[in-house]
């Protein structure tokens, strides 16, 4: 489930403009919207101590992507290669969709 205020999706690719994750890119792997933050691949990592669990597993440190708030990123044109504003418009047959609003590139067809 995706809310309407938000633009990204899951599977976009964003860039992030902000913090010190700013211009690196990279995939949605989740939306967590009642938090209106989001996980990108690969990016935002933090490290993790793991505690021990049982007799055959070690604890150790695990590296994992930290959430970043959505008004962090932004959806990343493909074909600007830069990240842009978007707009949305009703195609035929009345499916909404995503724009770039530089070039007019559909986001979701
Ligand atoms: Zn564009």
């Amino acid at each position: 489930m995706s809310l309407p205020k938000f633009h990204i999706k899951k599977n976009d690719l964003v860039m992030v403009t902000t913090g010190k994750e700013a211009g690196k890119s990279g995939r949605i792997m989740k939306v967590l919207s009642e938090k209106e933050k989001v996980i990108i691949e690969k990016i935002n990592f933090i490290k993790r101590h793991s505690r021990p669990h049982g007799q055959h597993r070690r604890g150790g440190i695990i590296e994992k992507e930290a959430p970043l708030h959505i008004s962090n990123v932004m959806l990343l044109c493909e074909k600007c290669n830069k990240p842009v504003r978007i707009g949305h418009r009703i195609l035929e047959g009345g499916k909404k969709a995503r724009y770039c609003r530089k070039c007019g590139e559909i986001f979701d067809k």
